[in-house]
């Protein structure tokens, strides 16, 4: 091993969204080394996404963290983009008749937090042309939706986190960890960095270096999400269009620069990996867009998977290991992680220099209690959620 080793206040490990938005937050006022297993950073779920921004999606712990990244999403920090962070796209959630218990389900549990529109019958074909005649009886507008420019937003916080003395290191997979006299000692690669605070950012592998660590272990479960792109058919203007889910998340549809990019949704359970999408799925998905719309399924153009981490409450874990001192887990983020990252990465930068919630967050309903790790140990027993 190299005799060379570095002393920081935080160690981030993985530069995914998670770990490069709270690296930039705790750069602001600490040496901080984000610390990647890849040659690159995003490349696991990161940059894999759909890429949406909607509101009205998830648990309410997500929708308050989503909300409360509006802000930063809206206006960033000067030079953090170029371009703008954001392009408004409508969300239409379409339903068959059998469907309509699901539609007042996430009327009654969208409703309250963002303006929805019932369409029925014909009204539908006018938002959606492409629907296949007598499959969706009804759909439920929603225009609080983006598109989320991933790269520009991912790479904004890299470029904070160094302009504010944060140091990325690349290709260098923790293997190690082991913690003497209040330091952690870090061996990653031929390195060995030394902290008293790891911010455990590690998506997947989230689990795998707390085992590492000695602390708790949350149950995450990796989950498959397998994404097809599709030719749009050339005589319609697909962009347009709103992205279109089924209301029972069966499947989606969303217009992205004359093509589609197409899932079946699928939350297939799995190890972490460097996942491949499955032909089965794939089929799948485009069997079910079939049935939906009325156009050309042409052969995929390419197609990905990517993994969705949660746990059983399905709302991210950010907050201090009460087993081990100095490890603080952010994971969990599930399939929200790109638009709730700005909101959690302030809060986890709070909680990990031990200092109170912004207040702006907290008035959108997040609190301490619903993120904490140790809400796990008590509660929703994760062997049911396994099933
Ligand atoms: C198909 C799909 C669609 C999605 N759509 C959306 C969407 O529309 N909107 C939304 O908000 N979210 C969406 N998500 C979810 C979002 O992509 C994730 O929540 C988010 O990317 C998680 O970020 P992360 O940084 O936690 O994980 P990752 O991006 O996976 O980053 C974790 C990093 O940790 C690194 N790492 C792991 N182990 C080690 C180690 N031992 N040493 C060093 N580094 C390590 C990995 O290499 C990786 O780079 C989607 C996900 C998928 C798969």
């Amino acid at each position: 091993m190299q005799s060379e080793s570095s002393h920081y206040d935080f160690v981030v490990i993985g530069a995914g969204i998670a770990g490069a938005s709270v690296a930039a937050e705790l750069a602001a006022d600490a040496d901080v080394l984000l610390l990647e297993a890849e040659s690159q950073p995003g490349y696991h779920s990161t940059g894999r996404s759909a890429a949406m921004y909607v509101p009205a999606y998830g648990p309410p712990a997500i929708r308050a963290l989503t909300r409360a990244s509006g802000p930063f999403f809206q206006s960033p920090p000067d030079g953090f983009s170029e371009t703008p962070l954001l392009h408004q796209r409508n969300i239409l959630m379409i339903a068959r008749e059998d469907q309509r218990d699901a539609t007042a389900e996430f009327i009654a549990d969208a409703g309250g937090d963002v303006a929805l529109q019932m369409v029925e019958g014909d009204g539908l074909a006018a938002v959606q042309p492409l629907l296949r005649s007598g499959y969706a009886t009804h759909g439920v507008i929603d225009s609080s939706g983006s598109e989320i420019d991933v790269n520009a937003l991912h790479r904004g916080f890299l470029r904070l986190m160094k302009s504010r003395g944060g140091r990325l290191v690349t290709g260098r997979p923790v293997a190690t960890l082991r913690r003497a006299a209040g330091i952690w000692h870090i061996s990653a690669g031929d390195r060995e960095f030394r902290t008293p605070v790891i911010i455990n950012a590690a998506g997947a592998w989230a689990d795998e270096i707390g085992r590492m660590a000695g602390a708790e272990v949350i149950g995450l479960v990796p989950k498959r999400r397998t994404a097809v792109m599709i030719a749009a058919p050339p005589d319609i203007d697909s962009d347009r269009m709103p992205m279109t889910i089924d209301m029972e998340e069966g499947f989606y549809l969303k217009p992205e620069s004359g093509q589609f990019l197409v899932s079946p949704a699928n939350e297939d359970p799995m190890p972490p990996c460097d996942v491949q999408p499955d032909e089965l799925d794939v089929a799948i998905c485009l069997d079910r867009i079939e049935r939906a719309f009325d156009m050309p399924i042409s052969r995929p153009q390419s197609k990905w998977a990517g993994l969705r981490s949660f746990v059983a409450d399905k709302t991210p874990v950010a907050g201090f290991s009460d087993v081990v001192d100095g490890f603080f887990w952010l994971a969990g983020q599930g399939g929200y992680g790109i638009q709730t990252s700005p909101a959690l990465a302030r809060v986890a930068a709070c909680l990990a220099q031990r200092m109170a919630l912004p207040s702006d967050i907290v008035a959108e309903g997040v609190n301490v209690d619903m993120l904490v790790p140790a809400r796990l140990q008590s509660g929703v027993p994760v062997s049911d959620y396994l099933v």
